[in-house]
């Protein structure tokens, strides 16, 4: 039986306009066939094993020759394979998805098509262009402005492009940028016209140069405006002046480096690129749950869980939450107190200082003769030290441990050379430190959340630039945004 190909659009960059559709079919993908200008976080939807191939052939990378794409789409679809064609932006505009479609509707392949955001709209969008408006623009023409070096020179008919009433938007058109605007003067827009070319646009670091036709090949060469660049021509461009609204993000232009474990970084590190930042994930830490009998909680008046993994851990070791009836149930902070919430269990103490020091204020008045502390091998001993002085029994339950997580080379280089370094436990100051070198604390501003990092990096001969209050992600983000009004970006 053949199997089927996915023509698929993964959109211009930011993998945030991947559409549910794609994820659901790379996903369950057995080969992808992809080119360059895909965000590389698509392909982490992918199976483990499934066969991932680069066939690009745009830019100055490998070429892989378009006949050898079709003939690999054919023979892995004649396997019985599901493939997913994963092509920049839409696969219907300039992608020679209508050309891959075409030979294997002559094969009698079966396909779909997946249309993506292609990115003469995302671009646009994302530098604050509305590409169509009711006063400015009823039209919008997609350009090739890379011609076929084979084609005659009248490929494109440029009296008629500089005549179309409406919003012109080249794609591919970076090094073609003085002929093209020399053409569309030439055949009768005014010179005056506004021009704006956005590169990398929807990814971090986009940039946009606004100019006129007059000027815009100069203005682009003076700001080494590169591929992969969109150019759009029309009224519509000066519409930037007041919408453009990524730069107007407070995190826009910063690069921002997370320490902390994968599985936990990713929920800040879409705040801090909802925030406009460029965010270096570099998780120096790893969780590694430890073997651990279930409790017998009955022994017990008091469980306290001091970290969301610990919640997780502890709930799972449990056969039923309703072994918790009747037990105070006490958790550090707020992240913690949702990760016991998200499991069935409301905490009874919740302290509004997110530390250790603060648990042991909010359980002042709470009576406890013998407690159960759920939390890492290796935390600090301030709480139980000081029920036992309470006279209180204390058991510590260690469910996990933090280990330390490598870091390769390129990881720690964008790292040192991010504007701040993000840390949410003294753990991940000693396994970065360990991983990253002495030097790595010197370069970029450091964001502390609490006493206890912020005590981990002055042992390690760092004075944090700024501290969360309240100790959370939440207060992290605050301290961050903080700093960086504060101070002109570092870098
Ligand atoms: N199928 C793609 C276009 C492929 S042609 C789509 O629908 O978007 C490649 C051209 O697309 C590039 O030369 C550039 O002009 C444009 N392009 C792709 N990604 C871009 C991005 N992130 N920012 C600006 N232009 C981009």
């Amino acid at each position: 039986m053949s199997g089927i190909v996915h023509l698929v659009g993964a959109g211009p960059g930011d993998p945030g306009l991947l559409t549910v559709r794609a994820v659901e079919l790379i996903a369950a993908a057995d080969v992808i066939l992809y080119d360059r200008l895909i965000p590389p976080e698509a392909l982490s939807h992918a199976r483990q094993d499934a066969e991932i191939v680069y066939v690009g052939k745009q830019g100055e990378g490998p070429q892989f020759p378009q006949d050898d794409t079709h003939r690999l789409l054919l023979e892995h679809a004649r396997a019985g394979r599901r493939v997913v064609r994963l092509k920049g932006g839409d696969p219907f505009v300039f992608g020679r998805g209508g050309e891959e479609a075409l030979v294997l509707h002559e094969a009698g392949v079966p396909f779909e098509v997946v249309p993506g955001v292609t990115a003469g709209v995302a671009a646009p969008a994302y530098a604050g262009i509305p590409v169509t408006h009711r006063d400015l623009a009823s039209g919008v023409a997609f350009v090739t402005g890379h011609e076929d070096p084979a084609k005659p020179d009248t490929a494109l008919d440029w009296p008629a492009l500089a005549a179309f009433p409406g919003t012109l938007v080249f794609y591919m058109g970076v090094r073609a940028l003085p002929r093209i605007a020399e053409r569309l003067v030439a055949g009768g827009r005014p010179a005056t016209e506004p021009v704006a070319v956005v590169e990398r646009g929807t990814l971090p670091g986009q940039r946009t140069v606004l100019a006129t036709l007059a000027d815009v090949a100069e203005r682009a060469r003076e700001s080494g405006v590169r591929a992969p660049a969109i150019t759009l021509v029309g009224p519509v461009a000066a519409l930037r002046e007041q919408l453009a609204w990524v730069e107007a993000r407070p995190l826009f232009g910063r690069t921002v480096a997370v320490t902390r474990a994968r599985a936990q970084a990713s929920a800040l590190a879409a705040r801090l690129r909802a925030l406009g930042a460029t965010v270096v994930e570099a998780p120096a830490i790893r969780i590694e749950p430890l073997a651990a009998d279930a409790p017998d909680l009955s022994r017990y008046d008091l469980v306290v869980v001091t970290s969301p993994n610990g919640a997780e851990r502890l709930l799972e070791l449990l056969r039923d939450a309703r072994e918790l009836a009747g037990i105070t149930v006490a958790a550090i902070g707020p992240g913690t107190a949702r990760a016991l919430r998200e499991r069935g269990v409301e905490p009874d103490v919740v302290p509004e200082r997110a530390v250790a020091e603060g648990l042991v204020e909010a359980l002042q008045d709470v009576p406890v003769t013998r407690a159960l502390i759920a939390r890492a091998a290796e935390g600090r001993d301030v709480l139980p030290d000081a029920l036992r002085a309470r006279g209180a029994a204390v058991d510590v339950l260690a469910l996990y441990e933090t280990v330390a997580e490598p870091l390769d080379d390129a990881t720690r280089t964008a790292a040192a050379a991010a504007g701040h370094l993000l840390f949410t436990s003294a753990s991940s100051v000693r396994f970065y430190v360990a991983a990253a070198g002495d030097g790595a604390l010197t370069g970029p501003r450091l964001v502390s959340i609490g006493p206890a990092t912020s005590a981990e990096l002055r042992a390690h001969g760092a004075e944090p630039d700024v501290e969360a209050d309240p100790h959370t992600p939440d207060g992290l983000v605050e301290a961050l945004l903080r700093d960086t009004a504060r101070v002109p970006d570092p870098r």
